[in-house]
């Protein structure tokens, strides 16, 4: 069954990806004294799970080999793998992976100063359909399990060299917040000292605004960001570009806005003379002021989906100025990768239609692993 995929059958070996990292380290000290060895090996080994990520349970130099064997015999610690690997000039990197049933999805990697913003998945396509988003155009297979979410990061830890990502944000393909229960604890394992260890200010959960998820992100404990899809300032508008609007109408999403004990950002993205005039100004200001929420508009990237035509970069600024008029703080997103084709989707979209190989002189930059 595809939404079971990489679930272990009984007597399967136990994925130690797929728990908590406190979890797993009471299951491994459990296990190590079953086998004769002290607590504290359990804790070696559950420290090259997340921190310290090794790609076998071999690779633990650390270990006893003869622990090692018994735990590769009871456990596994799946890869992701990876598909393909394209560099933007700008240092953007697209990374695609493949699960283990043949499903593919991207995660991108933006490096910004000392940061390096990591856009990671949440499912394999998506179901809803924004007008513009290649990943929509797609449709939706599954919901990714947690292993496979915050394996995405721990992905990154195993390259030769490493990165080290400083920020996460959940805007690669699908809708995490109707993923809640993998993206639940995949946050814990992301922040946890005992996990990823990435600050929960710097990780922040996009969403269309699916309410119960909202209510779910805030009443955790962490000060997890939020940053809402709204696109439009009507819902008639709205209507037209998301059809998840219809079950969760701009006032619900305004509603939950302002409900999230923290600072909410809203996404726009920028089409051309459908959602960027004068009037749509007033609204989102409006909307914006409602639930203090800033700003940022999103550049169109082309390759999405539909006939959409990107703002020019002058008239972004002109949107920009009109915003800041009626006091909303705003900032206009760089786009990045825009020669890898680095927008939710669009390289796996690239990847099913290339059916037969390019030539080399089209090949650019891409990188097959
Ligand atoms: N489902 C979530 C997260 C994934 S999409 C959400 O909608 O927020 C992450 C962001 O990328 C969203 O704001 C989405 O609208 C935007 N996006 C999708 N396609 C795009 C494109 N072609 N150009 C610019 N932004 C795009």
């Amino acid at each position: 069954m595809k939404q079971n995929a990489g679930q272990e059958a009984p007597g399967a070996k136990k994925n130690l990806l797929n728990m908590l990292p406190s979890e797993s380290e009471e299951l491994l000290r459990a296990f190590a004294v079953g086998h004769g060895e002290k607590p504290f090996r359990g804790s070696q080994v559950a420290r090259h799970l997340w921190q310290s990520p090794v790609d076998s349970f071999a690779a633990m130099s650390d270990v006893p080999v003869a622990l090692r064997n018994l735990l590769d015999a009871h456990f596994s610690m799946p890869r992701l793998t990876l598909a393909m690997r394209q560099t933007s000039n700008d240092g953007t990197e697209k990374f695609l992976f493949r699960l283990e049933d043949g499903e593919f999805i991207e995660t991108v990697a933006i490096p910004e100063g000392s940061r390096l913003t990591l856009c990671i998945s949440s499912q394999a396509g998506c179901a809803l359909q924004c007008a513009f988003c290649a990943t929509g155009a797609m449709g939706f297979t599954r919901n990714l399990q947690m292993f496979e979410i915050a394996g995405q990061v721990r992905e990154m830890r195993l390259l030769s060299p490493p990165k080290q990502v400083t920020n996460i944000v959940f805007m690669g393909m699908g809708e995490p917040l109707m993923n809640w229960k993998a993206v639940d604890p995949a946050l814990t394992v992301l922040n946890s000292p005992a996990g990823l260890g990435i600050g929960a200010r710097h990780i922040t959960v996009s969403t269309v605004g699916v309410l119960p998820g909202i209510v779910a992100l805030g009443e955790r404990a962490e000060q997890f960001r939020l940053a809402i899809s709204i696109h439009a300032p009507s819902d008639e508008l709205r209507q037209s570009l998301m059809p998840i609007n219809t079950k969760y109408p701009l006032a619900s999403v305004i509603e939950a806005a302002k409900v999230f004990d923290r600072r909410v950002t809203f996404e726009y993205v920028m089409l051309g003379g459908v959602n960027d005039g004068a009037e749509q100004a007033v609204q989102l200001a409006e909307l914006a002021r409602e639930c203090k929420a800033f700003v940022n508009l999103i550049p169109l990237h082309p390759g999405g989906a539909g006939n959409f035509t990107p703002s020019s970069p002058e008239h972004i600024q002109w949107f920009a100025r009109r915003l800041r008029a009626q006091g909303i703080e705003v900032a206009v997103r760089k786009s990045r990768g825009m020669d890898i084709a680095a927008a939710c989707g669009q390289l796996r979209v690239e990847r099913q239609r290339r059916r037969t190989p390019v030539a080399a002189e089209q090949d650019g930059n891409i990188q097959v692993a």
